[in-house]
């Protein structure tokens, strides 16, 4: 098979999901992994703060966000790709997807902390079962693009990884249903999230102490 013959259909999804089932950003399971509250905060209040990995996130996606495939070294790149699955009722987009041997790869970039691979990884391979769907064709491994390393970290697609992708996508369907803020997780995540000033996580931590102490909050 060619990288041609792959059918690279880019006019989206054609067919509307119904009520039940709304379509899920790809970047709200990456938000829903690291902290089911941020996940909350931004695709249900629309709380979005600039911390330094925010900033250099965006630059990084800009960089990387260029209009056409390119043939580089002899494989063809796709930049800034659309996806979607109709199965799962995802949609996003792929930072970069490559074809070495007509084989799409996906590349997601990021500047993000430690604390959010595993987070990063779930978001790709959901990247990867939106290539399967799109193109037909299995999608065995990805990587993670680090860019304070220029590193790239391979990620296997395993079938458990794959599964908790399915499981992270009914749990994020239900918290947008919901539309209810899950309790903040207030540990060293919250150091690394541009939320924090919104959040507030400690605040109960610091109410509930008071009460115990007989104090009034
Ligand atoms: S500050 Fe902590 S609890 Fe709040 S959204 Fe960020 S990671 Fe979650």
């Amino acid at each position: 098979m060619t990288f041609a013959s792959l059918d690279l259909n880019l006019e989206g999804p054609q067919r509307a999901h119904g009520e039940d089932d709304e379509r899920v950003p790809i970047s709200a399971l990456q938000h829903y992994v690291y902290c089911p509250r941020q996940c909350a905060l931004i695709h249900v209040e629309q709380t979005w703060e600039e911390n330094l990995y925010t900033l250099r996130g965006r630059r990084a996606h800009e960089r990387v966000e260029l209009p056409e495939g390119i043939i580089r070294e002899g494989v063809r790149v796709e930049y800034a790709l659309p996806l979607w699955s109709e199965r799962l009722g995802l949609v996003g987009r792929a930072d970069v997807v490559e074809f070495p041997n007509d084989v799409p790869y996906p590349v997601e970039h990021k500047v993000g902390p430690r604390r959010a691979r595993h987070a990063d990884e779930v978001q790709l391979c959901a990247q990867a079962l939106c290539l399967e769907e799109m193109l037909g064709v299995p999608v065995p491994e990805g990587a993670l693009f680090y860019r304070a390393s220029r590193r790239r970290r391979e990620v296997v697609f395993t079938p458990k990884l794959r599964a908790e992708v399915e499981r992270v996508v009914r749990e994020v369907r239900a918290l947008l249903r919901q539309k209810k803020l899950p309790p903040p997780v207030a540990d060293a995540r919250c150091r690394d999230c541009s939320l924090i000033e919104s959040c507030l996580p400690f605040v109960p931590q610091a109410l509930a102490a008071l009460r115990e102490q007989g104090g009034r909050p």
